[in-house]
């Protein structure tokens, strides 16, 4: 399986962090080793003084497809959850400055903390929900899928135009406003449409 993230996603986000509105989506990958599952703690790297949380809608892959059309992304995904997308900012700052690839700063192991799916036709369109991050009871992040660039089926089209999607894949598809970092003793507590589909205590 693969975990397919999308960059600059969300206006207000792409200013938080100084970066252009980019012309056309923006993907990178994080490996199976990333993944963090069943509401584990995060374990602080030695490598990074300065981890981010970045709270993301993530889909569930259902079937192959290549080429999709986007009237008809919708047919490729039955599930939808949060995920944090844990970044070493220091790290990323160095590679976009350099101009280099972020995989250091993105795809590190435990990097893709995965939230208990709930089946798609038991949450309104992917296009309209609600989502936000409490961190330590504080709500930090408060997302609308509405106000992404791209929406769903743009995203799952334009990466499908690249590669296969393969059933089991996740994409992540970005964070809104309000990201920030994480320290040892910290309470992550993410909700989807009043849902509480992902924890994680930070270690
Ligand atoms: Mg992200």
């Amino acid at each position: 399986m693969k975990i397919i993230c999308i960059g600059q996603n969300y206006r207000a986000h792409i200013a938080e962090l100084q970066h252009e509105v980019p012309e056309q989506p923006v993907f990178f990958f994080k490996p199976d080793t990333a993944l963090l599952l069943r509401n584990r703690p995060f374990y602080l790297p030695e490598f990074s003084q300065e981890i981010h949380y970045e709270t993301e809608v993530i889909l569930r892959i259902s079937k192959v497809g290549k080429y999709i059309p986007e009237k008809y992304a919708e047919d490729f995904f039955d599930a939808v959850s949060l995920g944090f997308d844990f970044t070493a900012r220091d790290l990323q700052r160095r590679c976009v400055e350099k101009g280099l690839p972020w995989e250091i700063s993105k795809s590190f192991d435990q990097s893709a903390a995965i939230g208990r799916w709930i089946p798609k036709a038991e949450l309104p369109p992917v296009s309209a929900l609600h989502f936000h991050l409490n961190l330590n009871g504080n709500k930090v992040q408060d997302g609308f899928t509405g106000d992404m660039l791209f929406g769903v089926p743009r995203l799952i089209s334009y990466v499908s135009q690249f590669m296969t999607l393969h059933m089991g894949d996740i994409l992540f598809t970005g964070t809104p406003v309000g990201v920030g970092p994480v320290r040892i003793g910290d309470r992550l507590e993410a909700t989807l449409e009043g849902q509480d589909v992902l924890r994680c205590g930070i270690k």
